[in-house]
């Protein structure tokens, strides 16, 4: 294990065989009576315990996933701060929203008192992408240990560090009993994990691996909540504040390099004002830096393979008739990307139907939001939106039509620094959520316990009924929803 002394550019540990994986997660399973035995109050004082240790070390937290990920001081800041916001609700909420509470038997069953409860599944694995090493495996690591789950984390094989530090600095604060496990690998060890003795998988990841993970879970049928991968629209509509706008999508497809699932890859701008929101976002994009300065604003592309994506999309978008507004093929200087905006992209450009995950924004031009709304929807992706107009009311209006989990109005990417709103997209972007109570909910088994206060006068459940009791029951369903 890493202990916070270790240097955060010292090479990724060994990868994890089939054999670690069967012992963290039976060492998980061993801990977890005694985790959930300390109740939502114990477990509240662990988790708060945790993020106030998280955030006395961030500095420690930020070099390390700077060396592991290239990104920008700033990036990694917001990203420690977004994990400990997440943690401290979770830590506080879990009581309220998983605890028993009184539940009405109805009016036919009204001699019994019912409760239901959300009792913790066990152990549960979380296997996590390189983007956010700490604030993505956050969410589901908090959520199943706020339940009384004990959990295994697979981090990315790029991130294997960060991962570790989470489990040794919460070790910290739990005595040195360790209720979050690690084992680092690539894919073989995430398939050794799915294949294991865990109770549900929490993965968050390309949807092309997300399909891997459900097949390996199937062997078991051990449950899955999928956090695939995004095509994430905006909208502009004509009455739009272009600059808020401009200066919120240049942020949102270029922050963290464009490597965030809910990164702004598409804009559908109303024809009457297309032309000035292009002239604006090229402006602000053309300003920033790259590179691994200490004033950079976008740092290096992680994964090499994603550049040669990245450049073929690109190409490809040029050779049938897109304009580059900012940039080109030539802005992709390895391991950097530069800003680029396309406009004019054909809606059925890899540029547009396929993730890109790096700093380039599509800019095409509609007739109308209904247009707009269409589009955005002709995606197998539903994962975040945004929605752009001075009239909020309306925004509102185009939020619901579209096929998305989360939209913001008048803002791109809020949902995420919302600890209380769930996460989660629909079609290749996933299901199950993270993040708010649906979050909470979902490393749990929903109980519900009844208990007969006493012998009703008329008793339909038994073969030792009246001849009287069905007829009388028949009349009394009919006179209350008869009608
Ligand atoms: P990835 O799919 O390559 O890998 C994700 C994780 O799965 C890694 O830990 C990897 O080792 C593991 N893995 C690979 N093959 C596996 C297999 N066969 N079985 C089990 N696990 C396996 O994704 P990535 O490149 O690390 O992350 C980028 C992707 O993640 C993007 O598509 C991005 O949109 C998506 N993402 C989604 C969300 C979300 O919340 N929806 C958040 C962040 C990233």
């Amino acid at each position: 294990m890493t202990t916070a002394a270790d240097p955060p550019h010292a090479a990724p540990t060994a990868t994890s065989g089939t054999p670690d994986v069967a012992a963290a997660v039976s060492a998980a399973r061993s801990v977890q009576p005694a985790w959930d035995a300390l109740g939502f109050a114990g477990r509240r004082k662990a988790l708060q315990g945790w993020c106030a240790l998280i955030l006395r070390r961030s500095d420690e937290l930020v070099d390390l996933i700077r060396a592991e990920t290239g990104k920008t001081a700033d990036d990694a800041r917001l990203e420690v701060i977004l994990a400990a916001h997440h943690l401290r609700w979770t830590a506080a909420h879990a009581a309220r929203v998983l605890g028993p509470r009184r539940v009405s038997a109805g009016l036919l069953m009204f001699h019994h008192a019912v409760t239901v409860a959300h009792r913790p599944l066990g152990v549960v694995g979380v296997i996590g992408p390189w983007n956010y090493p700490a604030f993505i495996p956050v969410g589901p690591v908090s959520a199943a240990l706020a339940g009384g789950n004990t959990v295994v984390l697979k981090p990315s094989e790029l991130t294997p560090r960060t991962g570790e530090w989470l489990a040794a600095t919460l070790a910290e604060v739990t005595g040195g009993i360790r209720v979050l496990h690690v084992v680092t690998g690539d894919g073989t060890a995430g398939e050794a994990l799915c294949r294991a003795a865990v109770d549900k998988i929490s993965f968050t990841g390309s949807s092309a691996t997300a399909r891997r993970v459900m097949a390996a879970c199937a062997d078991r049928l051990t449950p899955v909540v999928i956090e695939g991968g995004g095509k994430d629209a905006m909208i502009v509509a004509a009455d739009a504040d272009l600059d808020a706008a401009a200066d919120a999508a240049v942020w949102a497809a270029m922050t963290n390099a464009g490597q965030t699932c809910v990164g702004l890859e598409r804009v559908y701008a109303v024809d009457t004002v297309a032309d000035r929101f292009l002239d604006l976002v090229t402006e602000r994009a053309a300003a920033l830096r790259v590179g691994d300065g200490p004033d950079a604003d976008l740092g290096r592309i992680v994964l090499p393979r994603q550049l040669d994506v990245i450049a073929a999309q690109v190409r490809d978008a040029l050779s049938r008739g897109a304009r580059a507004v900012l940039g080109g093929p030539q802005s992709i200087t390895p391991p950097y990307v530069a800003p680029i905006v396309l406009a004019d992209v054909p809606e059925d450009a890899a540029a547009v139907t396929e993730e890109t995950f790096g700093p380039v924004l599509v800019v095409n031009r509609v007739t109308s939001v209904a247009e707009a709304v269409e589009r955005a929807n002709a995606s197998d992706y539903g994962l975040g939106a945004s929605v752009f107009t001075r009239d909020r009311g309306s925004g509102r209006g185009v939020a619901a039509r579209l096929r998305a989990g989360m939209v913001s109005v008048n803002a791109v990417i809020a949902f995420a620094g919302m600890p209380a709103v769930p996460f989660g997209g629909v079609g290749d972007s996933g299901f199950g959520r993270v993040h708010g109570p649906d979050g909470l909910r979902e490393f749990t088994r929903t109980q519900a316990i009844t208990s007969q206060r006493f012998r009703p006068p008329v008793q339909p459940t038994s073969f030792r009924r009246r001849p009287g009791t069905m007829p009388t029951l028949v009349r009394l369903v009919r006179t209350l929803y008869g009608r």
